[in-house]
């Protein structure tokens, strides 16, 4: 997932032709990528998972460095014309535009894909800056224009959301509402001596402007294609070798008028393709004064076959109504409001009131007109709109919204329902959310693992586990009553998009049996074991921690410690609840005994749970009972479990742990008594 070989070997193979580049690149994702052979470690599953059908969010692997490995689906299809490369690629750039891109263009939450737009976790500027270059790729490979109202979208809104002012710093998370901070603030772990606002954000950032030379302008067979819109000049050198500007006069996107100067130094015959954005419902073109009445339709480009010379003049003039975002779930009861590719914001320092006390939008018949800002840091555009309750609202550009350190909302109070008359061009297709919401429960549910591992709990922090079952048991109900409902439309309407969406999406379901009433119920028997066996786990605490000893190079070859070591007291970690080791090493390798002395009031067969951050033996009462050579952090509460006969009074355990060139936080223990030896419920994970 965090590395891309796949694709760099194809852009090697591209400048040398040397095969054995290429034969790698297509090893690593025919088998690689699969990677469910036996003794591989589980991979991303990028090409089989999209091509049965899954959705970007439910691989196994939703982060978003994925985005870059996948990169070489679609180097591999230019370079091989097989279509399964293609296919996958192209399934995985449209679940996630339909499922994850926000409506600020940004993309993940909480750094990776959910199968949920309105999702309000962090939306990382590497993540949106990934989903640029894959749709830089897309774009290429589809000649689909809706592609390049992506980039728009993301370079208009987030990429210039995502800097300060001044250029100095950008943004870790620009949420969809909430105030924008630097990176060096919020990812401070990235930080090194002499480079304090060195992270992943901060070079990643400005890639989001860079990549406007990649899409801005592109070529194709016939000519050329002009996706991006600004003032400017582009120079480029044509099919037949003549030099040609295309020069741009406008204050778009402020304005929808354009300007497009065409100068080849010698008339040439080529088409120009102009991409009419979707949310543009009534464009106006024009060549030379003389009006294009063919061809214009939003979502597509406008091909213009010609004799072009110097001095020809395009006008073009896009549709800079609103447009809009209903939202649902996180977001329900809100709307987004779009004026062109800028999606408008409310700021604190541009209004009177304050973010939670603002005036329910009305989409129908809105209006608003554009005003000046005399203030400090002028917005790139301001909009003032009178609200039903005689407020005033103003509402900035996306990319301006929270410059000043103020907070802002881009999801506005909204007080009416669905409604199929607005006009809702970059919202998702709500066949997408809707079979996505039964997708995410599905991938719940799928996340219990079998009775006896969940038992163990050997996967997941318990609280955190009986959260989850408890979440299932509670959401069946609605999500009962979703199905049904998808099973009847799907057989109402088979040839629209939704029963087509919905067919294939139950399907699936059904043959994985994974929503039916067995299920819930399994997780639910598996809840109540879970609350019958551990209510009776209490976590120890009280550990003592020996001084930093050397490390035998094998943990199974550790001694028990010699009589006379010497011990302390050890700090508890309260947030992981761990016995915190790291005072103990100071960032040193070795090794490090921790004993702890557990009271038992009548013997009888238990267990020890624990979790360690580093390769580790455990005794009890002085016998090895445990040793776990590849344990690695972070250490999971739990993970580990030991049959223990405990006996009657005190019971001496010691862990030896090594301390990973000090990088190991500590250990995690918990112990489980007969039932009949415990009264106190309160100590209970
Ligand atoms: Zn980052």
């Amino acid at each position: 997932m965090n590395l891309a070989p796949a694709h760099s070997l194809c852009l090697l193979y591209r400048r040398t032709m040397k095969r054995q580049y290429l034969d790698l690149a297509r090893q690593i994702v025919d088998r690689d990528f699969a990677g469910m052979e036996k003794g591989l470690r589980p991979c991303g599953n990028y090409l089989e998972g999209p091509l049965n059908g899954l959705e970007f969010f439910e691989l196994p692997k939703p982060r978003w460095e994925s985005l870059h490995p996948i990169m070489a689906l679609a180097e591999l299809y230019d370079l091989t014309g097989e279509s399964r490369y293609r296919e996958a690629f192209e399934r995985i750039w449209r679940s996630i535009a339909e499922l994850d891109r926000h409506n600020n263009g940004g993309f993940s939450s909480g750094e990776q894909a959910n199968g949920n737009p309105f999702d309000p976790r962090a939306i990382e500027t590497c993540c949106t800056i990934a989903w640029m270059a894959l749709s830089v790729e897309m774009l290429r490979m589809s000649g689909d224009s809706r592609v390049a109202d992506e980039l728009e979208l993301s370079l208009f809104n987030s990429v210039i959301g995502m800097h300060s002012a001044s250029g100095r710093w950008a943004t870790y998370n620009t949420p969809m509402d909430g105030v924008r901070r630097a990176s060096a603030h919020e990812i401070v772990f990235q930080a090194r001596e002499g480079t304090p606002e060195l992270n992943c954000c901060s070079v990643n950032s400005a890639r989001g402007f860079g990549l406007l030379s990649d899409w801005a302008l592109m070529r194709d067979a016939e000519g050329l294609v002009l996706n991006a819109y600004a003032p400017g000049s582009i120079q480029t050198v044509l099919p037949d070798g003549i030099g040609l500007t295309l020069t741009q006069t406008t204050d778009y996107p402020r304005k929808g008028g354009i300007e497009l100067a065409v100068r080849p130094e010698r008339p040439s015959d080529f088409t120009l393709k102009l991409r009419i954005p979707r949310w543009s419902r009534h464009t106006k073109v024009t060549i030379n004064g003389v009006a294009v009445n063919e061809g214009i339709e939003p979502g597509r480009y406008l091909a213009l076959r010609r004799r072009w010379k110097r001095g020809d003049q395009i006008h073009l003039s896009l549709d800079m109504g609103f447009h809009f975002w209903v939202g649902e779930e996180e977001c329900a009861g809100k709307i987004s409001v779009y004026r062109g590719p800028l999606l408008l914001t409310y700021d604190r320092r541009f209004n009177a009131m304050d973010p939670d006390d603002l005036p329910a939008v009305e989409p129908h018949g809105l209006k608003g007109r554009l005003v000046a800002w005399n203030g400090r840091l002028p917005p790139f555009l301001l909009m003032q709109f009178k609200a039903a309750d005689g407020r005033v609202l103003r509402l900035c550009d996306f990319g301006s919204a929270g410059e000043g350190g103020s907070p802002y909302r881009s999801w506005l109070p909204y007080a009416g329902g669905k409604d199929p008359g607005l006009f809702q061009p970059m919202a998702s297709p709500p066949e997408a959310l809707e079979t996505s919401r039964l997708l995410r429960f599905a991938a719940r549910v799928r996340a219990v693992p079998g009775q006896e591992k969940a038992v163990g709990l050997g996967h997941m922090k318990p609280d955190d586990f009986l959260i989850h079952l408890e979440g299932i048991e509670r959401d069946w109900s609605e999500v009962r009553r979703r199905l049904e409902e998808a099973r009847a439309a799907a057989a109402a309407e088979p040839e629209t998009a939704r029963g087509i969406k919905l067919r294939a999406v139950l399907e699936r379901l059904d043959r994985e049996g994974i929503l039916t009433p067995e299920r819930i119920a399994a997780a639910a028997a598996i809840k109540e074991e879970i609350l019958a066996r551990y209510c009776l786990a209490q976590r120890l605490t009280r550990f003592e921690v020996s001084t930093l000893q050397p490390a035998p190079a094998d943990i199974r070859d550790a001694a028990f410690p010699p009589a006379g070591t010497a011990f302390a007291p050890g700090p508890v970690l309260e947030s992981v609840g761990l016995c915190d080791v790291r005072p103990a090493h100071g960032g040193r390798h070795g090794l490090i005994y921790l004993r702890l002395r557990h009271e038992v009031r009548q013997a009888g067969p238990g267990q020890l749970l624990y979790g360690a951050d580093g390769p580790v033996k455990v005794w009890v009462n002085g016998i090895e009972m445990d040793c776990r050579p590849y344990a690695t952090n972070p250490a999971i509460p739990g993970q580990f479990q030991v049959e223990v006969d405990w006996k009657t009074g005190v019971n001496e355990l010691v862990f030896a742990l090594v301390t990973q060139s000090g990088r190991a936080w500590g250990i995690f223990a918990a112990v489980l008594e007969p039932k009949s030896n415990v009264t106190d419920q309160s100590t209970k994970i």
